[in-house]
């Protein structure tokens, strides 16, 4: 590489980048991801996202556009399995890493994820490398199977030069002549990457191996090589993984893994959780509200037929199947209570018309 390039300024001496607000790429610690393949279901990516969490991930992955070789096999929930992903790593507080597949899905995929991946198939997509460096978030760089180290150097270069430092590379395995596991780790060209760049690197034993069993101890050569962190397919079932389900490890692998690396659970960052607390807490008073929009409706069918405001056996109704649900942390009383509030706040609303609002 005869050109002075971005990405060799500093070379040697790691940048850290930043993900969310406790998550750093490149400092004394190495960062796991964890997650499926795809993100499948709602309550796939919940489960997987308590599970990884309690172990002491420190991030979440899940794709939701996938880049699959056939056209016929599963592709992602889309739009639907970024919300699913965005909404599980709230809950947990884990910030959330994504593939972006196409520019025009930058946009969508920056305001719903904490970081951006770019697939190994995208390293050579220049717009797109472009677009995730305008994309005001930071990117984690697949290396291409068939890239070689400059050549990944140089990807990483577009995204630098559109003013984003925050880039990630990702060793994910090159394809050799051998077969028998997917692809090739080349932990070296990696180690290369660290010492020619500021950038922290970090590597996918999943997609590097294909099989399950080559994950674990795989990992562990990514960590005590002294990379800057490991991604890894995690999934509560993996024989029933829609996607890449050989190299998909199960929670309770995952949760041995980080016992036996001595990472330990993250221990709750009080500011960190109380963000997430109030990120949940705006999206609970506009979904109430909105339930509010809906009831003023209500109130004015109720009046056209000269039906009463309160309703008692379609309250009850309401508190017995709320309070009957399973949810796992809100008690039956404590379901009760909200929505008593709630219904209390929702008649209120039912009795003022729309003159008084003077609508
Ligand atoms: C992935 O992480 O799900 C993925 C498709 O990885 P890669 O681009 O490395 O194949
Ligand atoms: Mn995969």
């Amino acid at each position: 590489m005869a050109e002075e390039l971005l990405v060799t300024e500093g070379a040697g001496q790691t940048r850290v980048v930043n993900v969310g607000s406790f998550v750093r790429f490149g400092d004394s610690a190495p960062v796991v991801i964890a997650g499926p393949c795809s993100v499948e279901s709602e309550r796939q990516i919940i489960e997987t996202a308590e599970a990884v969490a309690a172990a002491g991930a420190h991030m979440l992955r899940g794709g939701a556009f996938k880049p699959r070789t056939s056209p016929y096999s599963f592709q992602g929930l889309g739009l639907d399995g970024l919300r699913y992903l965005r909404a599980a790593g709230r809950a947990t507080g884990l910030p959330v890493v994504t593939e972006v597949m196409d520019v025009q899905d930058v946009g969508p995929v920056a305001e719903s994820a904490d970081m951006l991946q770019i697939g190994a198939r995208s390293m050579q997509n220049f717009s797109l490398l472009r677009a995730a460096g305008r994309s005001g978030r930071p990117v984690l760089l697949k290396r291409g199977a068939g890239a070689t180290l400059d050549e990944w150097l140089h990807a990483a270069e577009y995204v630098l030069a559109e003013g984003n430092r925050d880039v990630v590379l990702c060793e994910r395995g090159i394809r050799s002549f051998e077969p028998y596991t997917r692809n090739t780790m080349d932990l070296a060209s990696a180690l290369a990457a660290r010492q020619r760049t500021s950038l922290p690197v970090i590597a996918d034993p999943s997609h590097a191996t294909g099989r399950r069993e080559l994950v674990v101890p795989m990992a562990r050569a990514v960590i005590s090589s002294g990379l800057d962190g490991v991604i890894l397919e995690v999934h509560p079932n993996p024989d029933g993984s829609l996607s890449d389900a050989a190299q998909t490890i199960s929670t309770d692998a995952f949760a041995a893994l980080m016992r036996s690396l001595h990472i330990a659970p993250r221990s709750a960052d009080l500011a960190q959780l109380r963000d997430a607390v109030d990120e949940l807490d705006e999206a609970i008073v506009k979904l109430i509200d909105q339930r509010m929009a809906l009831s003023a409706r209500i109130g004015e069918v109720k009046r056209h037929h000269g039906l009463p405001v309160r309703q008692l056996s379609r309250e009850q109704a309401i508190l017995q199947r709320l309070s009957t649900r399973r949810d796992g942390h809100l008690t039956p009383a404590a379901v009760t209570d909200i929505w008593t509030a709630i219904l209390s706040a929702s008649r209120e609303r039912q009795g003022r018309t729309a003159a008084q609002e003077g609508r």
